[in-house]
């Protein structure tokens, strides 16, 4: 957590030059000696300094300012939405709608606090510009900026899942939204899904008036104003009146006495029922898209009801990720077939094989692309159309000593010659050493130190070698 502490501080760069406006209270502290933490100390000089200080660390060095942007930042939005700071405007959307649904206070009611939380962050990082502030300047920004809270949850929820614009149909109940896990193979292939959900429906004994007809009388406890009012001291003098809706009558004024009251539905007018829907999942549907049931969201009398939108969640594929309408694989290949040539097979989402070659003589990079034309996701609506399949390929190569020395001659005379290098007298030669983490050299380089303190333990290891 200091590490974002830190970040923080060190990302809004201007916090340095300028003094603070007044009034401006930043929740993290700066270190007191700048010279106790030298990683980020390092960024602030690097930035700033017309010469770069000569013991910089390599690593920071070879870093571009983005990065370093990227490495320092406050990241608490993205953190609630479980995204890394270097994710997509889609990644940012995909995180939101599983959280949002999970979270939404219809199905979990005690979570009402993360829910809001999680729009919050999803409607600063929805928007380029307050991102971009964000990323600047963190969550202080956003609240000086003044745009933060701008929309309620709901108002972002209702946004982004199309159930919103309700204002002008107040007469209709609301929409429910669920997800549904689909793998990329029923994406390509089409699939019907039966999903099983549980909704309100008018009570069929009492055609969801509550009770029998004409027996309806004022509620004795709230006297026929739905409402009740409690009155609380919170201070000397001063009192507090909290008024709630009546639970003895839900807020109507009116209830049935027990005896006409309709057993069926308790007087509630609706009961629960399952209700089996049938998702038809259309060949080329893409993650994220709404399949909508009009009319089919919990029943209420007097009340049109809202819709049931399913919304769509693709499940990783082992072997296809999908980009738009195309699919991208990897294929490893040896390095004898990327030089002499391969064949290769790739099951197809419909199960099909598809045999892949190399043409002859054709020598296939490490990293090469290379794709087929009408074996990518088939285009939704018009699915005799199809994108194409992208395969970028992996070369492997022979592990070490895999060819014994004396053999190494005859490959070489089948190769490419090599380009001989003329050494000289006052060229160095160094040792060609394996790259590690920084933290790591230092142990290291440590731990050689120390053991050239120890002679006798280093010559045992020479020995054993
Ligand atoms: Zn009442
Ligand atoms: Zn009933």
């Amino acid at each position: 957590m200091s590490m974002f502490e830190n970040g923080s501080f060190a990302g809004r760069r201007d916090w340095l030059r300028a003094p603070p406006p007044s009034g401006f209270v930043p929740h993290i502290r700066p270190q007191s000696s700048p010279e106790s933490s030298p990683p980020f100390t390092a960024v602030i000089k690097d930035s700033r300094l017309p010469h770069k200080p000569a013991d910089t660390s390599r690593r920071l060095r070879e870093r571009t300012p983005e990065q370093l942007v990227t490495m320092v930042r406050e990241t608490g939005y993205y953190d609630l939405l479980g995204v890394s700071p270097t994710a997509s405007p889609e990644e940012i959307k995909k995180a939101y709608r599983k959280l949002a649904l999970k979270y939404h206070p219809d199905k979990n009611p005690s979570e009402g606090e993360r829910f809001k939380t999680i729009s919050q962050a999803y409607e600063v990082l929805s928007d380029a510009k307050k991102r971009d502030l964000y990323d600047q300047g963190g969550e202080q920004a956003i609240k000086e900026g003044g745009i933060g809270g701008g929309s309620s949850p709901m108002d972002i929820f209702n946004m982004f899942f199309g159930g919103g614009g309700q204002m002008h149909r107040e007469r209709r109940g609301k929409n429910v939204v669920h997800q549904l896990s689909v793998t990329l193979e029923e994406m390509y292939n089409g699939a019907t899904r039966k999903l099983g959900l549980q909704k309100n429906v008018i009570c069929e004994k009492c055609d969801g008036y509550g009770g029998k007809k004409g027996t309806l009388e004022k509620c004795s406890t709230c006297k026929g104003r739905g409402v009740q009012v409690r009155v609380q001291q919170i201070g000397p003098g001063m009192i507090q009146q909290i008024q709630s809706m009546c639970s003895d009558c839900q807020g109507q004024g009116e209830k049935f006495s027990s005896k006409d009251r309709c057993k069926n539905c308790n007087g509630h007018k609706v009961e629960r029922k399952r209700k089996i829907l049938e998702v038809h999942i259309d060949k080329g549907m893409k993650d994220s898209q709404k399949i909508t049931f009009h009319g089919e969201g919990d029943q209420e009398p007097g009340l049109e009801p809202g819709d049931v939108v399913i919304v769509l969640d693709q499940k990783d594929h082992p072997v296809f990720q999908r980009q738009g309408d195309d699919l991208i694989m990897k294929q490893k290949l040896k390095l004898v077939e990327a030089l002499c040539g391969f064949k290769k097979t790739i099951q197809t989402l419909d199960n099909r094989t598809l045999i892949i070659n190399s043409e002859p003589g054709e020598i296939i990079k490490h990293n090469d692309v290379k794709c087929v034309q009408k074996e990518g996701m088939p285009i939704y609506k018009d699915p005799y159309e199809k994108g194409q399949l992208i395969i970028q390929f992996e070369v492997e190569f022979p592990e070490k000593h895999w060819l014994p020395e004396h053999l190494m001659f005859q490959l070489e005379r089948l190769l490419p010659p090599r380009e001989d290098v003329m050494i000289t007298d006052d060229m160095e030669e160094v040792d060609l050493m394996e790259v590690e983490d920084e933290n790591q050299q230092r142990h290291y380089s440590r731990e050689a130190y120390e053991e050239d303190d120890e002679s006798p333990r280093s010559g045992v290891q020479c020995q054993t070698q």
